[in-house]
C-alpha cells in the first residue's frame, strides 16, 4: 500500500519512453511530459503526491553529458527535503553512465533515486515503458518503518532493480536491456516486489553532499589483438590527460610487448593514472594472476577490481574533480565508495 503523504519527484530528461514518430522522417524524437502523463492514466490511481520536472529541451540520452548530470543532481538537492523519492526518466543508451555518475555525486544518499526508461515509446501498444515507470514509482515510494526501502541510485528495468553503478546496457533489442553481472538484483519484480534486503545499502545518516566538480580529462583505451604503438601513444600523450581506463582482457591481462609496457610506464611516471578494467562483463581484474598482468602491477597500473567501465569513468571524473592527490585517487579507486566494487572480506 502506498501512503498519500509520500511524495515523488519525476525528473524527465528524455529518452525513448516519451518519444513520438516524426511525421515526415519517421524518426523517433522527444515529446513533452504531458503527453507521457496522458498515456498513463494509471498514474492518477497511485495514492501518492507526484510532481514532475522536465528538462528543456528533452534529450536522447546519447546527448547526455556531465553538465546534465549536474543539472539532475542539483534538482535532487533543491528538492531533497520536499520529496521522499526521485524517479529519473532517461534514455537507456547512457543510463548506466548517469546512474554511476549520480551515485558518486550524491554522497550520504538516504532516499531512493530510481532511473528508468523503455525500449518502446509509451504511446506504442506493446510498450515496456508503462510497467517500468509505474514500478519505479512504487519502488521510490516504498518504505518500511518510515524508512525508504532502497536509499540508493538504482536502475529499474524489466522486472529487475539494479544498483546503478553495477549496470551495463547489453541489449538494444530486448526489453531486458541491462545486466549487473557482478552484483545481485536489489529487487525482483513479479506479482510481488521482492527486495533483496541484504544487498541494499543502509540509508546514510549524515547530510546529503552533492559533488558537482567533474574532471573530464580522461580517456578509454580498449585493447585488441593487433593494437599498434601509434594508437597507444596517441592516447597516452593527449594534452592534459589525467587518467586512462585500460580495457584489458579476462582477469586484467594485456600484451607483454616491451613497447607497450614502456609506453604505459612512461605515462604513469608522468603522473597519469592507468586503471585496469576488464573487457569482460562479469568477473574481476586480478593483477599478477597471469604473467600477462604481472608487469602491469610492477609498473604501477591500478587494478579496477570488478568495476564496470561506466562506474570507472564516472568515479575517475568525480575523484579527479575533488582534487585529491594522484596517490589518493589511486587508493580510492580500489576501495568501494558507493558499492561500485566488491571488496575482499
Ligand atoms: N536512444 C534512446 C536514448 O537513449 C534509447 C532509449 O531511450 O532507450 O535516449
Amino acid at each position: 500500500m502506498t501512503n498519500p503523504k509520500t511524495s515523488i519527484l519525476i525528473i524527465y530528461t528524455g529518452g525513448t519512453i516519451g518519444m513520438i514518430e516524426d511525421a515526415q522522417s519517421g524518426a523517433l524524437k522527444t515529446f513533452n511530459f504531458d503527453h507521457l502523463f496522458n498515456e498513463i492514466p494509471e498514474l492518477k490511481k497511485y495514492n501518492l503526491r507526484i510532481a514532475s520536472f522536465s528538462f528543456d529541451p528533452l534529450i536522447d540520452s546519447s546527448n547526455m553529458n556531465p553538465s546534465n548530470w549536474i543539472k539532475i543532481a542539483s534538482t535532487i538537492k533543491e528538492n531533497y527535503q520536499a520529496y521522499d523519492g526521485f524517479v529519473i526518466l532517461h534514455g537507456s543508451d547512457t543510463m548506466a553512465y548517469t546512474a554511476s555518475a549520480l551515485s558518486f555525486m550524491l554522497e550520504n544518499l538516504a532516499k531512493p533515486v530510481i532511473l528508468t526508461g523503455s525500449q518502446l515509446p509509451i504511446g506504442v501498444i506493446r510498450t515496456d515503458g508503462k510497467e517500468n515507470l509505474l514500478t519505479a514509482i512504487e519502488i521510490a515510494a516504498a518504505q518500511k518503518d518510515g524508512k525508504p526501502m532502497v536509499p540508493e541510485v538504482c536502475i529499474y528495468f524489466e522486472n529487475n532493480l539494479y544498483r546503478g553503478n553495477r549496470t551495463h546496457k547489453f541489449n538494444a533489442e530486448n526489453f531486458s536491456a541491462f545486466i549487473s553481472a557482478n552484483y545481485p538484483s536489489l529487487a525482483k519484480v513479479g506479482v510481488h516486489i521482492r527486495y533483496n534486503h541484504q544487498a541494499i545499502l543502509s540509508p546514510k545518516i549524515n547530510f546529503l553532499i552533492v559533488h558537482s566538480q567533474l574532471d573530464q580529462n580522461i580517456a578509454i583505451l580498449k585493447l585488441f589483438p593487433g593494437i599498434n604503438q601509434t594508437v597507444v601513444d596517441a592516447t597516452l600523450q593527449i594534452n592534459g590527460l589525467k587518467a586512462v581506463i585500460l580495457e584489458t582482457y579476462g582477469s586484467g591481462n594485456a600484451p607483454t610487448d616491451s613497447w607497450f609496457l614502456n609506453s604505459l610506464e612512461n605515462a604513469i611516471k608522468k603522473g597519469i593514472i592507468v586503471l585496469n578494467i576488464t573487457q569482460c562483463k562479469g568477473g574481476s581484474v586480478v593483477q599478477g594472476k597471469y604473467e600477462t598482468s604481472s608487469d602491469s602491477l610492477k609498473i604501477g597500473v591500478t587494478g579496477g577490481v570488478d568495476m564496470t567501465t561506466e562506474a570507472a569513468i564516472t568515479k575517475l571524473m568525480y575523484l579527479l574533480g575533488e582534487n585529491f592527490s594522484t596517490e589518493e585517487v589511486k587508493k580510492l579507486l580500489s576501495i568501494s565508495l558507493r558499492g561500485e566494487l566488491s571488496e575482499e572480506n
